[in-house]
């Protein structure tokens, strides 16, 4: 028997009664030219969720939560502020298991977040982008209470950090077992995924150090200054140290209840800072010289892991979180200088050969 020459596949060995099912799993996948000399990085590529985001996870725990404890009905209306990818992810679920959602949102966020939500059929309020976050988020209170909507609270809800302590942590500890994991890095959010990995691994990985990253110019948690709170948890005011930044998806005006317990108690071992425009730097790296397609956040959270390996003892391994995936910012600073028409060099070979050519713009 020679070794087969085409790569095969074989299948999932299994059907799906729901796309819901499909959510997690995503795979880990080491990065080969832009790690430095004797560190290993892997990603943990969360676009491989059917939605293509970390927020299919939480999507469908605060559903399935709410349903478990009776405070979501059959048909009742779902309402969330996000700032896209929960939105996304709901708009999925809801879909999915019959629900009708409403979104609030930032106008700031691309637009390619609201014409998906759209898409799978919700509905998308926007809010002015001088009231921020915060004002997403009272804006969803006051719909859900005037007319009695499900509030998702992505960022209070306890559903938000278990399903990352029973997903992705078990993802990691599963993939990782038998082998070395000195470093986890991740960004926030709500926190969800920082609260929750950080749980199982300062347990059952205590030899793994968790790097959290929060952007330069909106150092709410290096601030040292503790968020305002309401008596649920919810924050009371914008924080003082949240100036606008362009990594999407991370870091809110205000520290979320959920991202609280990991600094209560202490699940990160060190909190790095990036600059917004570093992260897209490296997320154009991953997608050119990986083939690794990743929004600012993934980039940002990249830059990060990069900025660990410098410094890594040799042998180190490091897993860096990806929550998304680059096409959600066709039209942001992302893809800035990433031309329609053709370029110099493009038209050059164009020319090149004698048929199909375009004419002259
Ligand atoms: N990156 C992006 C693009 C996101 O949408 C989110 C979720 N808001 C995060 C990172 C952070 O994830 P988490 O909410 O679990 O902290």
């Amino acid at each position: 028997m020679t070794a087969p020459t085409q790569r095969t596949t074989s299948g999932r060995g299994r059907l799906y009664d729901s796309i819901v099912d499909t959510i997690g799993d995503t795979p880990c996948v080491r990065v080969n030219s832009l790690a430095p000399e004797g560190v290993t990085v892997y990603v943990k590529a969360e676009y491989f969720n059917p939605l293509a985001s970390v927020k299919d996870r939480l999507a469908i725990s605060i559903i399935e939560e709410a349903e478990r404890r009776g405070a979501l009905k059959p048909g009742q209306t779902v309402v969330e502020a996000t700032s896209g990818n929960t939105g996304i992810g709901l708009a999925m679920v809801c879909a999915a298991k019959g629900y009708p959602l409403v979104v609030t949102m930032a106008e700031s966020f691309s637009i390619e977040r609201r014409r998906l939500m759209r898409f799978l059929g919700a509905k998308v309020v926007l809010t002015p982008k001088e009231q921020k976050g915060y004002g997403m988020y009272l804006k969803a209170v006051e719909l859900a209470e005037a007319n009695g909507w499900f509030l998702a609270r992505q960022f209070e809800t306890d559903a938000n950090a278990t399903i990352h302590q029973n997903t992705t942590a078990r993802e990691i500890l599963g993939d990782f077992a038998g082998r070395r994991l000195d470093y986890f890095v991740t960004g926030y959010g709500t926190g969800g995924t920082m609260t929750g990995v950080g749980r199982v691994l300062k347990k059952e990985r205590p030899e793994t150090r968790i790097i959290l990253s929060e952007p330069a110019n909106a150092a709410l948690i290096g601030s040292g200054r503790a968020q305002g709170r309401a008596a649920d948890g919810s924050p009371a005011e914008s924080h003082p140290a949240f100036q606008p930044h362009p990594i999407q998806g991370w870091t809110p005006d205000f520290i979320p209840l959920v991202l609280q317990e990991s600094i209560d108690n202490h699940y990160y071992d060190d909190l790095i800072p990036v600059a917004g425009p570093v992260g897209i730097e490296w997320s154009r790296k991953l997608a050119a010289q990986e083939g690794i397609l990743t929004g600012v956040s993934g980039g940002s959270t990249f830059a990060v892991a990069m900025q660990v390996a410098e410094t890594a003892a040799p042998g180190s391994v490091i897993l860096c979180m990806l929550p998304d995936t680059g096409e959600r910012y066709l039209s942001s600073p992302l893809f800035e200088g990433i031309e329609t028409d053709m370029t110099a060099e493009e038209r050059a070979l164009s020319e090149s050969t004698p048929g199909f050519q375009m004419p002259a713009a």
